[in-house]
């Protein structure tokens, strides 16, 4: 047990500095009524959060299914929890609910750390509201235990039997529709106590309290408490047994689409500078908790200064390197970021991991990379090599995106032993054999709809996830074979690709074919089954993902409409965090403008459900052509940039992008 500690002990910090997670709210399309059940209309189209995790950190599991929607009046949260055991015992409000099993909701509107909402409740529907204008941290924490959150709708539905300890239950779930006038006129905003506007974000966490029991009769529940701590299960952990930390709770996007529609939003790059600001506060709070008076002296990370404009009294200031956000945090906890203009995007750069380098050779990159302004790193290789490199770059302050090949699995040795996981051509010729390979040698793909591929692929996933310190994984050939090449490589294969042609039609394989004359698809529509199938496959491995707390991203061609012409990839369909369109003019004979051109075009198709991250290929774009190129791409507002790769990225493209900054 000691060991198994210890180990748990080793990992903890990694946990903690995973990115809070960000929730898109979307909008409800119907009304829903306060009941408990949760069975309105209006929530089955809606995304469930990421699953909850210890508080400090680790991974539990899965037995809380959180939504939230929203409408002009109300913020609607349902929570459905697995139980086997219903307890509750407290009825009067404003009881210390959590001293029973509750589920809780914290809600920070304007993200400052400061005047937030605390509301418990229990399975006897018994609730416990308070606001908190000054966290615990502080000496003089201040709290309104007689705050009442006005015009509160609540119900919980129980599924089993309350304090009956004879039999097993299965769960219990918990309805709320909180008016935004609770929410928005306490949280010294005067003028906000309203509705949010779209696309803005307040911070979130949620928590469910649970406690060992065992059955005694003569307790008024038929049950008593364990001698055992409780357990505390999160949205947003905080690494500590204190949800009272705000800065790490969970962002939540309020969207102007309908909750029943994909819409995205990135973890922001600016929350480690956000964090590390906090992180010199509580040093400094505990220096005078121990000393009596601020430390003058302490050593502040890199880019971060320190004022003193009163004797007691500090002021932190820090710019995000990423985004170029300024932030400012005093020691009375008020936090304030100041946007620039125009944000800069985060810049993205594929690495080639299975390239021979010693460590010192390697870090020396990493900090290149990060030096120039690039935030992230897409890194392919084994997992072994990833679980090298990710703390190397992290080291130089990059994040680290695993790069999965997905459907093309050049040399895959498990692979290669079912031939009948492969794709098929018009001709009934399958990619497992080398000789009808189309175009290269390592055009290995594998079928969307073969369910041995689905689960070896999510297989991959859960090893990748696995690796400490990772911020998300980006697959790459998430389509077919190309029916069309672009347009410049025809030439170097001689072939005149302008009409589709069978030997580059996939995928016939026999599973594809049954499962399209037995399926629910209109008959004869055999691209949109494609288009489809390849789709589903993604989402799978996408949910998979988000589910380990990372980042889904996908790597695709430059637009939804070119994409399904040429590979069947319709990435408009993809319910991706971040896309990544190669966007590589050259290979389709254009200028440097069409980069633009498509970029727009892409973000009109997606109704910017999609963030993208349109990707450059480096050799096509001269180092002293570079900043132009990326500042269009930035006042086109995309969220990020990506650079194809560091094989091809020479000293004046980083020095150009030195100027980026
Ligand atoms: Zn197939």
């Amino acid at each position: 047990m000691r060991a198994f500690l210890c180990t748990l002990a080793a990992f903890l910090p990694v946990f903690a500095q995973a990115p809070p997670p960000v929730y898109v709210c979307g909008r409800a399309e119907s009304a829903i009524v306060i009941d408990g059940r949760g069975d309105d209309a209006a929530w089955q189209g809606a995304r469930e959060l990421s699953p909850l995790r210890d508080i400090e950190g680790a991974a539990i599991p899965h037995h809380c299914r959180i939504k939230m929607v929203w409408d002009d009046d109300y913020l609607y949260i349902l929570a459905d929890m697995d139980e086997e055991h219903l307890w509750a015992t407290l009825t009067e409000r404003d009881s210390v609910i959590y001293h029973d099993p509750d589920f809780e909701v914290f809600i920070d509107p304007d993200g400052d750390g400061l005047n937030y909402i605390e509301l418990e409740i229990n399975a006897l529907n018994t609730v416990w509201d308070l606001f908190i204008t000054r966290p615990y941290r502080f000496d003089d924490p201040h709290i309104l235990h007689d705050w009442d959150m006005r015009g509160l709708k609540h119900a919980v539905h129980l599924r089993g039997t309350l304090n009956h300890p004879d039999d097993t239950d299965a769960g219990w779930s918990v309805e709320l529709a909180i008016p935004w006038s609770s929410i928005t006129s306490h949280a010294h905003q005067p003028r906000r106590s309203q509705a949010p506007a779209p696309g803005s974000s307040m911070r979130f966490n949620f928590s469910r309290v649970n406690w060992q029991v065992r059955p005694a009769p003569g307790s008024p529940t038929g049950y008593e408490k364990l001698p055992a701590p409780e357990s505390n299960h999160v949205w947003a952990p905080t690494g500590k047994v204190n949800i009272h930390l705000p800065e790490h709770w969970g962002r939540v996007v309020f969207s102007e689409h309908p909750a029943g529609e994909w819409a995205a939003a990135l973890p922001a790059p600016e929350d480690a500078t956000r964090l590390a600001l906090y992180r010199v506060l509580n040093t400094q709070l505990g220096h005078r908790g121990r000393h009596g008076s601020f430390s003058r002296e302490l050593p502040l990370p890199e880019g971060m200064q320190m004022s003193f404009p009163a004797q007691d009294f500090f002021v932190l200031t820090a710019t995000c390197p990423h985004t170029g956000t300024s932030m400012r945090l005093d020691s009375e906890g008020r936090f304030h970021a100041t946007a620039p203009q125009e944000p800069r995007p985060e810049l993205y750069l594929w690495v080639h991991g299975n390239t021979k380098r010693s460590e010192t050779e390697w870090s020396a990159r990493f900090r290149s990379y990060a030096e120039a302004g690039i935030g992230t790193v897409i890194i392919d290789g084994s997992a072994e090599r990833l679980a090298e490199l990710t703390p190397l770059a992290r080291r130089e302050g990059l994040r680290v995106f695993a790069w999965l090949w997905a459907l093309n699995r050049p040399g895959d040795e498990t692979a290669l032993k079912h031939p009948g996981w492969y794709a098929v051509n018009a001709e009934g010729k399958s990619c497992h054999l080398s000789q009808h390979r189309p175009f290269v040698e390592y055009y290995q793909f594998l079928c969307p709809n073969n369910a041995d591929v689905k689960q070896y692929l999510l297989e991959q996933v859960r090893i990748l996830a696995a690796i400490p310190g990772l911020s998300g994984i980006q697959a790459d050939y998430m389509r077919l074979p190309d029916v069309e090449l672009p347009r410049a490589l025809w030439s170097k294969y001689g072939l005149d690709m302008s009409t589709p042609s069978p030997e580059f039609d996939y995928c016939y394989c026999s599973t594809c074919r049954q499962k399209f004359s037995t399926g629910s698809q209109p008959a004869g529509d055999w691209k949109e089954f494609r288009l489809q199938s390849v789709a589903e496959l993604f989402n799978t491995l996408a949910a998979e993902i988000r589910r380990h707390g990372l980042i889904a991203a996908c790597a695709v061609f430059p637009s939804p409409e070119l994409a399904a012409r040429m590979v069947h990839q319709d990435w408009s369909r993809f319910q991706a965090d971040l896309v990544l369109p190669m966007t590589y003019h050259h290979f389709y004979s254009k200028q440097a403008e069409w980069v633009i051109e498509t970029t727009k075009r892409a973000t009109e198709q997606t109704q910017r459900r999609i963030p993208l991250a349109p990707a450059i290929h480096l050799p096509d774009v001269p180092a002293e052509e570079l900043p132009n190129l990326l500042a269009a791409l930035r006042a086109a507002g995309v969220p990020g940039i990506a650079l194809f790769s560091d094989e091809e990225i020479t000293p004046e493209h980083l020095k150009a992008l030195h100027l980026f900054r």
